[in-house]
């Protein structure tokens, strides 16, 4: 799947339209969803032009996967829910169900969250 810059995390990185932003840095942009499902419902985004987890596994330098994986470690402690515990989810092409074609991480928490079925 090619890129698609007209996505809409693509217009958030280029600020075209705005978002609830949490964090930022060279390599990763967060914010808060739009639609949260939980008290905390936080995206993490890296800022290259990634489709999904495994265009960024298999093309991101190891530089940008050491930020964007620390990143989201750093976020969740930030936002308070590590001590509780909380869910990442990366929601991956047709059949994961991804609305948005760049790679985006949920980190949801703030709630004993209900079990995960398919
Ligand atoms: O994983 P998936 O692609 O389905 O999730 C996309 C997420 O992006 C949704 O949770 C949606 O609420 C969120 N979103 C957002 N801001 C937008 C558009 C979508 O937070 N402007």
């Amino acid at each position: 799947m090619a890129y698609d810059s007209e996505n809409i995390f693509a217009k958030i990185l280029r600020g075209d339209i705005p978002c609830n932003k949490f964090f930022e840095d060279d390599h990763v942009l967060a914010f808060h969803d739009i639609a949260p499902q939980a008290p905390t419902h936080i995206l993490v985004i890296p800022k290259g032009a990634y489709t999904s987890y495994d265009d960024f596994a298999m093309n991101a330098s190891d530089e940008e996967i050491l930020a964007f994986t620390r990143a989201i470690g750093k976020i969740a402690a930030a936002a308070g829910v590590v001590e509780d515990g909380y869910r990442l989810i990366s929601n991956t092409r047709e059949h994961g169900r991804q609305d948005v074609p760049h790679l985006h991480v949920h980190i949801i928490g703030g709630k004993k969250l209900g079990l995960m079925l398919p």
